[in-house]
């Protein structure tokens, strides 16, 4: 019989101080060439060991080896100059100079493959790993050659069907596709960004997840959140046309954060990866208050269905704390495991 209630992480956790700086997003690494090819392995191998020590069951690669979770991606595209940049707005929260969409944008060659084949001979457990969603990407970026947010979703969209496909045949069980962006245009979402995100999951025989967060606990989020009231709505905009989606997880922040659980009604029917661990926040959950956020997800998820999760990546915390949080999620999940079987 399949564990119940198994869990996973939202993706990133930290990477150790010999390979950038500690308690930094998006920190330059510290070693070059084949030093930086060995030390990426090496974290690699380092948050796996550490994530199955913690006893979770959906493990990934810590996203060791990328420094940033969508621009690493595009890096690897043509038809993106990185050297020409122009300033904007991301997800109208604030402003970044990022690069410049110059031409039709491709894969010329994969990107995070050699990466997962790598995870997967260091491990029999499932496997997740995380790439960039469609909408997310046209949002890190000024786009001079498409003129069209649409458009250009569609053929990352494409791209990002490629190599997800390269991910499965990798042995990669659960390809995770990161939307914070689906928070903010709701619209655009309904539109033409869960579409996108279908095209980028065409075809795939593995599991397909879609992680839907209010970021990570750095200052402009935490601002954006203070402006959005006692309740937070977002999710039932786009959750009816999500469960009528192809995407079988759903992974969301849950745990200190203002989001009705009731809204996970909504999704019914589908895997649900719940965030019962805050990322936001040094203080280290306790079992009990883990398993009380599950306690209340099972109202509206399934139990065969729930997968407890973070609410985010863990990359910004120390590696005390983010390997604590990983431990209270176990041990939440497990209480919450012997009551469903009584
Ligand atoms: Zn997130």
């Amino acid at each position: 019989m399949k564990k119940l209630l198994p869990t996973s992480t939202a993706g990133s956790l930290p990477k150790p101080s010999w390979l950038a700086q500690s308690e930094t997003l998006w920190s330059p690494w510290k070693l070059q060439d084949e030093e930086l090819t060995d030390g990426k392995q090496d974290a690699l191998r380092l948050s796996l060991q550490e994530q199955l020590q913690a006893g979770i069951d959906i493990v990934s690669d810590g996203e060791q080896t990328r420094q940033h979770f969508v621009t690493t991606f595009i890096e690897h595209l043509d038809g993106v100059d990185f050297q020409k940049r122009e300033t904007v707005r991301i997800r109208d929260r604030y402003d970044a100079s990022v690069p410049t969409v110059v031409g039709a944008v491709s894969r010329q060659k994969p990107v995070f493959v050699e990466d997962a084949r790598f995870l997967r001979q260091q491990t029999s457990q499932p496997i997740k790993w995380a790439l960039p969603g469609p909408m997310t990407m046209i949002d890190t970026l000024y786009d001079a050659h498409y003129k069209s947010r649409e458009k250009l979703a569609w053929e990352f969209a494409r791209t990002l069907n490629q190599e997800a496909k390269e991910l499965e045949a990798a042995g990669v069980d659960i390809i995770q596709f990161d939307e914070p962006a689906f928070n903010v245009f709701f619209d655009e979402v309904n539109d033409w960004g869960i579409a996108a995100l279908e095209r980028a999951v065409e075809g795939l025989k593995c599991e397909t997840a879609v992680h839907i967060c209010y970021g990570y606990g750095i200052k402009a989020n935490t601002d954006w959140k203070k402006t959005l009231g006692s309740e937070w709505r977002q999710y039932e905009e786009i959750f009816p046309k999500l469960q009528a989606s192809s995407l079988d997880i759903i992974s969301l922040e849950c745990h200190n954060s203002r989001v009705p659980m009731e809204l996970m009604e909504l999704i019914r029917g589908k895997k649900v990866m719940v965030g019962a661990i805050d990322v936001a926040s040094n203080t280290v959950e306790t079992p009990e208050e883990v398993a009380n956020t599950l306690r209340k997800a099972l109202q509206f998820v399934d139990a065969d269905k729930l997968c407890p999760c973070t609410n985010c990546g863990m990359a910004p915390l120390s590696r005390r704390v983010a390997r604590a949080k990983l431990n209270a999620l176990s041990a939440g999940a497990e209480i919450v495991r012997r009551e469903l079987s009584i």
